[in-house]
């Protein structure tokens, strides 16, 4: 009998995340350059951090001895001002992926349960299990959230709601009439987690104002990050926007340092560089284009989406995908969200994208 065999039985039963290859790794196992390996395979910001991000690095790696300011002053302070909120409704997380994993832990326990759909992040199901609640996963209507039917499966243990708008890995959008359907007909003593993850790269006439319901739904936490259209993933800093009361209950769950001085000193700079999250933006917005049209060249279906990637239907996607990273293209088999005939590829500098459309090209025949 190991320490390992005594822990709880809903721990070892947790599948790990499975990240996107690295690219020093497929080089090493396929023979290959880095140089010449492309990787759209994490829905990163092919364009990089704002410059002012770096600037703001370099700057604060000479205070790195200290202790990062565990209130987040400053970047509470930027982010109440651009999106006119209170201080008091904001908390940072280690990426949004640690304002998630609070919100379980705050909320979640053996007994409870959690409802998320088909498809939806794989964070959800695994931040649920880790907590020891039950995970009820509701069928995807056209690859997306079925809202109608999500509402109707929340019992009466179920304390958290989890909803990806838009969605990854599929990319797909709940329309904001339905959403504040949805959020008007949830019990209030259920917490509805809205993650709007990629809301940067959403059309001006698709955003919605889901701010506007934190007045009216003091049940709502919305997630944000900078890791995508910002360009910081590597620093981990993305924040939770809910009531006080709320965000009070979340905090006694964070670590007190959870973000990092580098990552709060980037993330003020960047949210400041609006020149470049626009640049950003329309890149992301041509690649779509250029994607789905040489998609649609090849015959090659895909889920229509909202974020800085998509994806596509090639048949036995494994094999396809090692037929890619033979070709030094790294793009993310989706099997794991139930999706063995999909890959999701990540949108990328013209260049990479062109890239990868010739080595499906290539690899479908056609
Ligand atoms: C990428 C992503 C996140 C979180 O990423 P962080 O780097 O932890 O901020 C959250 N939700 C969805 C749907 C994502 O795709």
């Amino acid at each position: 009998m190991s320490p390992i065999d005594r822990a709880p039985a809903h721990i070892r039963a947790i599948a790990p995340y499975q990240p996107g290859k690295p690219i020093s790794e497929v080089a090493r196992e396929m023979g290959l350059d880095e140089a010449d390996i492309v990787k759209l395979a994490s829905n990163e910001n092919p364009l990089g951090a704002s410059p002012c991000a770096l600037a703001a690095i370099e700057n604060a790696l000479l205070e790195v001895a200290r202790y990062p300011d565990g209130n987040g002053y400053g970047l509470k302070s930027a982010l109440a001002e651009r999106l006119s909120v209170a201080r008091e409704q904001i908390v940072l997380g280690n990426g949004s992926n640690d304002v998630l994993e609070m919100a379980a832990r705050a909320f979640l326990a053996p007994g409870a349960s959690a409802v998320y759909s088909q498809y939806a992040f794989a964070v959800y199901p695994l931040a649920v299990q880790a907590s020891g609640a039950r995970g009820i996963e509701v069928p995807a209507r056209d690859w997306g959230h079925d809202l109608p039917v999500m509402l109707k499966a929340i019992a009466s243990d179920t304390r958290i709601v989890f909803i990806a708008n838009p969605n990854n890995p599929t990319g797909t959008l709940a329309a904001p009439a339905d959403l504040a359907a949805f959020l008007a007909a949830v019990p209030a003593d259920v917490a509805v987690v809205l993650d709007e993850a990629y809301y940067e790269y959403l059309a001006a006439d698709l955003r919605g104002d889901s701010l506007a319901w934190l007045a009216q739904y003091p049940n709502l936490i919305i997630t944000r990050t900078f890791s995508k259209a910002y360009g910081l993933a590597g620093l981990r800093v993305g924040y939770a926007l809910c009531a006080p009361e709320m965000a009070d209950l979340l905090n006694r769950v964070r670590q007190p340092f959870n973000v990092s001085s580098l990552a709060q000193a980037a993330a003020v700079a960047a949210m400041a560089d609006m020149a470049f999250l626009e640049h950003c933006l329309a890149i992301n917005a041509a690649g779509m284009v250029q994607l789905t049209e040489g998609l649609r060249g090849l015959g090659v279906e895909y889920i229509p989406s909202h974020g800085n990637f998509i994806c596509c239907r090639v048949g036995d996607a494994a094999a396809v995908n090692r037929a890619l990273l033979e070709r030094g293209v790294i793009v993310r088999p989706i099997a794991g969200y139930g999706m063995p005939e999909h890959l999701r590829v990540s949108i990328g500098l013209a260049s990479e994208n062109a890239r990868f459309l010739a080595a499906l090209a290539e690899v479908l025949g056609k």
